[in-house]
């Protein structure tokens, strides 16, 4: 069976908490023992390049994505197994949605947030079928998820819609989430890291 490939949207900045960095790490080395492929927005910058970095130390094949403008501003990485310069924006989201068996995010800005909501609704409104996970590392994203309660209890967002979304706080408990959510790969055995 082909390796499931992971999507990852992150900070292009690193945040303050060091955890951060640790849990984009802990994401790429996974991808790496797990045998997956990792597809992101080709970037060295912040827990981009962490994530990155930390998935090619561990073996991965690691796919970016980046548009020719940014390639300055996010520091286009040089090291990666493929990657695709693009024109625009759009083309950017598309090729790495197109290339991926599952999405995960990560703590990060408005981009990430951006990124996110995109797949998510996309995945709500039928476009495709892929688990959409966020990495509740550090309770980062704990006003958001309160948030998304309220979205619920004020009657915008049906249950159904909400629960499309796979939250965990521990990478490993939330990537195995995913897989076994996938269509493309098998469920992994059982694995920690320490
Ligand atoms: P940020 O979370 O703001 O640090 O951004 C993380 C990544 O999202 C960076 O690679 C940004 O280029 C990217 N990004 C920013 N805005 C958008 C957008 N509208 N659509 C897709 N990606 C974006």
């Amino acid at each position: 069976m082909q390796a499931l490939s992971l999507c990852v949207y992150c900070g292009s900045r690193s945040g303050i908490d060091a955890s951060f960095r640790d849990a984009a790490r802990e994401v790429g080395t996974l991808v790496g023992l797990l045998g997956w492929q990792l597809v992101y927005g080709g970037g060295r910058a912040g827990l981009m390049g962490e994530v990155a970095d930390a998935a090619l130390a561990a073996g991965a094949r690691v796919v970016g994505v980046i548009p020719r403008a940014l390639m300055t501003r996010e520091l286009g990485h040089p090291g990666l197994s493929e990657l695709h310069i693009v024109e625009t924006m759009h083309e950017r989201k598309r090729l790495m949605a197109e290339q991926s068996d599952a999405f995960v995010a990560l703590p990060g800005g408005i981009g990430t947030l951006e990124e996110l909501f995109e797949v998510w609704t996309w995945r709500q409104l039928g476009y495709h079928d892929k688990p959409v996970g966020l990495l509740n590392c550090g309770g980062y994203f704990d006003t958001l998820l309160a948030f998304l309660r309220a979205t619920e209890e004020q009657g915008f967002v049906p249950p159904a819609q909400r629960e499309l979304l796979q939250v965990q706080a521990d990478p490993s408990t939330l990537l195995k989430r995913l897989a076994s959510l996938s269509a493309r790969a098998e469920a992994p055995d059982d694995y920690r890291l320490i």
